[in-house]
């Protein structure tokens, strides 16, 4: 049973625009697709929510052609004018924040809070995008020979490809594509196929803001799956830049098919976060961080904490409070409010948390919590506690689901290696109120990833950091700090402003 009544469901898709079947492309207009139909399910009861039909190649190859005429109209506005329709995009998210995080919700199963957190990101990156369009700034050099300036300058790249994971449907499009919209860049949305619905009714919302100014239409969207779209996109050379979330599996196949046509990428994958607790932790704060950050969005986000590694002296005090702590999380319907944590995405996440737990069994792990697939419909299934022997090989690999694999340590420099000793590399932290052990963390023989914490959990960054990892995690940069850098292309610019011709290097060549 879910919390939302089917004509609570229909009032919602209705206010969004959306049909129990809609057209999967969007390229300034609706296209009526005529690919393969997807059903969305609300994965808290396998039920389907509405159809979104894939592009066939033909619809996919129209809308990358008309967002390569959208950037060829866009690069040529201010970018500080292309920050006023960011702003106004913004502006409409807000209005519009409810019912999206509730779409969220209902779509991949977040629960409300996190569902209209995931909106609040959006809101955020169209806040730090308006400031950003008047900030495109480059350097000026002096150069070595009288009577010349040196400077470099920014300049939109194209159309951007963005690929999404199922489990952030919207925020990491607003990642992508407000900051390469103040870029002065197009874009192309391939939504996950677990959350079409998601992305079509944002894409409604921003191009209404494009129409009613009068904007070329920047933000398009082709449905489909790798075979339709993905491998298209990745391969078509109208885009200079693909942005793709997913899996290592994922990236590692998209990352060859660009570096064969020499495309750039963003590549955000899989991560295998883990938090050190020291001896001297506040382990009231470590325990809250803990759970948030293994339990938070059952498990299914990049930056989840999947590995606790234990101080021997705290250790069995934070596997007791873990157990009793896990024993009481609210699983259930994502849209109560009271639900803490909801379901996985579909019946095959549930087989991989089965098969995971099996695996970390058979390789000598003891299960401390749960381990169980809950019978009611939909995919849940009991956040888990898992005491691990260092590198086990299943501890190594990310498994999307709410597994927590515990170890213990002695010393600091043992507890490091054996939290670096994974292939990937995206987000992780240490709780202790010993600076030098935080500052040993931090430093360059530290933490091997993108995202170092100290008393936080891997879990929740803000945008105006630079967002991605290291190794597998695929080392691409997305949202604040300088990862605009990306969208643009830079162009170093030497002028001669005297009468006569000297060459760098003293190199001469008279005639
Ligand atoms: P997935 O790899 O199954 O799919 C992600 C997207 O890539 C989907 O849109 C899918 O259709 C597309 N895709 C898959 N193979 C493709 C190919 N060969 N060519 C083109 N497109 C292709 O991942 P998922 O199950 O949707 O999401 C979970 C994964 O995403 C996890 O591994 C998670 O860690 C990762 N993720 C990473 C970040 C990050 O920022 N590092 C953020 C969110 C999710």
């Amino acid at each position: 049973m879910s919390a939302l009544t089917a004509s609570a469901i229909a009032d919602l898709l209705a206010r969004l625009e959306l049909a129990p079947e809609n057209p999967g492309a969007f390229d300034g207009a609706w296209i009526e697709t005529t690919g393969a139909r997807v059903e969305s399910l609300n994965p808290a009861t396998g039920e389907p929510i509405a159809a979104v039909r894939s592009c066939s190649p033909e619809e996919y190859d129209r809308v990358a052609a008309a967002s390569l005429r959208a950037f060829e109209e866009w690069r040529t506005w201010p970018a500080p004018k292309r920050g006023e329709i960011v702003r106004q995009v913004g502006e409409a998210l807000r209005a519009h924040k409810e019912d999206l995080g509730l779409l969220v919700t209902l779509e991949v199963g977040k629960v409300r809070t996190e569902g209209l957190g995931e909106v609040q990101e959006m809101i955020d990156m169209a806040d730090f995008c308006v400031g950003l369009s008047r900030q495109l700034y480059g350097l000026s050099m002096h150069s070595e020979r009288p009577q010349h300036r040196m400077y470099e300058q920014w300049h939109p790249l194209g159309p951007v490809g963005i690929i999404t994971a199922f489990n952030f449907p919207v925020a990491v499009w607003a990642w992508n594509a407000l900051l390469a919209a103040v870029c002065g860049d197009s874009n192309l949305w391939k939504p996950s196929q677990h959350a079409p619905l998601t992305a079509l009714a944002v894409t409604r919302i921003a191009a209404r803001v494009l129409a009613a100014n009068g904007a070329p239409a920047i933000f398009n969207l082709a449905f489909g799956d790798r075979r339709a779209v993905g491998g298209p996109m990745v391969q078509d050379t109208r885009i200079p830049l693909i942005s793709a979330t997913g899996s290592v599996a994922m990236g590692k196949q998209i990352g060859r098919d660009l570096a064969d046509r020499l495309g750039r990428a963003i590549l955000e994958l899989g991560g295998n976060n883990g938090i050190l607790v020291t001896d001297d932790a506040d382990l009231d704060l470590a325990l809250r961080a803990v759970l948030f950050a293994a339990v938070g969005t059952a498990g299914q986000r990049c930056t989840t904490t999947r590995r606790l590694l234990l101080q021997k002296g705290i250790a069995a005090e934070m596997k007791r409070r873990l157990v009793q702590a896990y024993g009481s999380i609210r699983i259930g319907d994502p849209a109560d409010p009271a639900t803490v944590m909801g379901p996985l995405i579909h019946a095959n996440a549930v087989a991989d948390y089965r098969r995971a737990l099996e695996t970390a069994v058979a390789q000598g792990g003891r299960i401390l919590h749960g381990g169980k697939v809950l019978d009611r419909p939909g995919f849940f299934v009991e956040p888990t506690l898992v005491e691990a022997i260092p590198h086990m090989p299943i501890t190594c690999e990310e498994t999307f689901a709410p597994i927590l694999y515990l170890f213990e340590f002695d010393t600091l420099d043992e507890a490091i290696a054996l939290h670096n000793a994974v292939p990937q590399g995206l987000s992780s932290s240490i709780f202790t109120l010993n600076m030098r052990s935080a500052e040993r963390f931090l430093a360059a023989t530290g933490s091997d990833c993108g995202i170092a914490n100290v008393n936080i959990g891997t879990s929740g960054a803000e945008i105006g950091g630079a967002f991605g990892g290291e190794k597998e995690t695929g080392g691409g940069r997305e949202a604040g700090s300088d990862s605009w850098k990306v969208y643009m292309r830079r162009q170093t610019c030497t002028i001669n402003w005297g009468e006569t011709l000297p060459l760098a290097q003293g190199v001469k060549f008279d005639l």
